[in-house]
């Protein structure tokens, strides 16, 4: 019954995943349960094909874990051996199983179940992640905030009871957010939440962080060309074989069958984007999505379709993709623009398109719908 549900789930992500996958047009793998360490993960076999355009073998897998469709694809002379492809998703599943929310055993879960209570020992990824997230609620004066779990769950967006909640529920539980009640001992490796209720939520970022630590992964096991794509966060190995960008759809945020509407040529870089289209549910004439407003305590409606954060590290495009959206157009594109490294295309509810200055000619409106403006104009 589990997998049937998961299974699901997959086949809805697996039409986004195409269209941010580099070759869209290949028809995907099925995906099987295996069993690989403790856990069974849903999971393809390899898929490899001859690539004329770089004259190297790719070969491919893909899973669902951490509630995604991850597909990972490495270049090289030969088939990569199945064993590296066993240690890339047993690493994804042991950060799962640490990072979770919905894990009762994760560390997440112990931190939250002992809030008020007492700090709780946890790895070092935890203390990284939630040093992070306390980094980015500072940038963001707290719009971004990772003790979002009590509204995530009162909202339950992307669950079977999804509803628009009553004013007096969300009052009380925006009451119980606030970053600057998490005491984190880095020395100690412990985690306190102050008060009994709160509840970390790390979903905006932890997709992100896994997938910095795949590409470690990989490039240690003498991989140098590859792309991992954890459900549309998208991070490249170097180039391609032939020093060519990778070449990566950027979801058109208004498509229900994920449609692309532009093209970003990468090297090296991550591609995270954050947008109303990801989870949401309708009512009325409303759609909910799953970015919440800690200051307001519903999801954030701010005129912005999408938001696509082109970084060096997938973890900061995580990040900054929730906390761009958050802000909205003109503080995130200023945010933007003042960080080294970091891009970013803004898809608004108008049809309007904003590019961050240093992305030149590396972003290509396909989609003729839209139109490149300037915050000028
Ligand atoms: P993303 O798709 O990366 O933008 O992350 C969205 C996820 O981040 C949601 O599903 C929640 O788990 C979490 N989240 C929602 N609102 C916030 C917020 N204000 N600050 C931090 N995390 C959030
Ligand atoms: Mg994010």
């Amino acid at each position: 019954m589990k997998y049937l549900k998961t299974f699901a789930v997959s086949l809805s992500v697996m039409m986004l995943l195409s269209a941010c996958s580099p070759s869209p047009s290949e028809s995907e793998p099925m995906l099987e349960p295996t069993v690989g360490g403790e856990n069974t993960i849903l999971r393809s076999t390899s898929k490899v094909t001859n690539d004329a355009q770089t004259k190297k073998i790719i070969t491919t897998q893909e899973s669902f874990q951490i509630g995604t469709h991850i597909t990972i694809k490495v270049y090289d002379d030969k088939e990569v051996p199945n064993d590296v492809f066993d240690q890339i998703f047993g690493l994804i599943d042991i950060y799962e199983n640490r990072v979770s929310k919905t894990i009762s055993t994760s560390e997440v879960s112990n931190i939250n179940e002992n809030a008020g209570v007492e700090p709780v020992a946890v790895s070092d990824a935890v203390i990284d992640l939630v040093e992070i997230g306390q980094n980015y609620a500072a940038l963001t004066d707290g719009l971004f905030d990772v003790t979002i779990g009590p509204l995530v769950d009162l909202w339950g967006i992307g669950t079977d009871h999804a509803a628009v909640p009553s004013d007096d529920a969300r009052l009380t539980e925006m009451s119980k957010i606030d970053y600057q009640k998490i005491e984190i001992k880095p020395l100690d490796k412990t985690i306190f939440l102050k008060e009994t209720g709160m509840e970390i939520d790390l979903g905006a970022i932890a997709k992100g962080y896994i997938a910095d630590r795949v590409k470690d992964l990989i490039l240690e096991l003498g991989y140098d060309h590859a792309i991992i794509n954890l459900g549309g966060n998208v991070l490249t190995v170097g180039t391609k074989p032939n020093s060519d960008a990778w070449q990566v759809g950027v979801r058109d945020p208004q498509s229900s069958s994920g449609n692309t509407m532009g093209i970003l040529k990468l090297e090296d870089n991550s591609i995270v984007s954050s947008g109303i289209y990801e989870r949401f549910f309708n009512a009325g004439d409303t759609r909910y999505h799953h970015i919440i407003n800690p200051k307001t305590g519903s999801p954030e409606f701010n005129g912005m379709y999408s938001v696509s954060i082109v970084s060096d590290t997938s973890v900061d495009g995580d990040a900054l993709s929730t906390s761009v959206f958050l802000l909205g157009l003109e503080k995130g594109f200023a945010l933007v623009e003042s960080l080294s490294n970091v891009e970013a295309v803004f898809v608004m509810e108008d049809q309007s398109v904003y590019v961050t200055s240093g992305l030149g000619d590396r972003f290509i409106l396909t989609e003729k719908s839209y139109v490149i403006k300037s915050l000028t104009d």
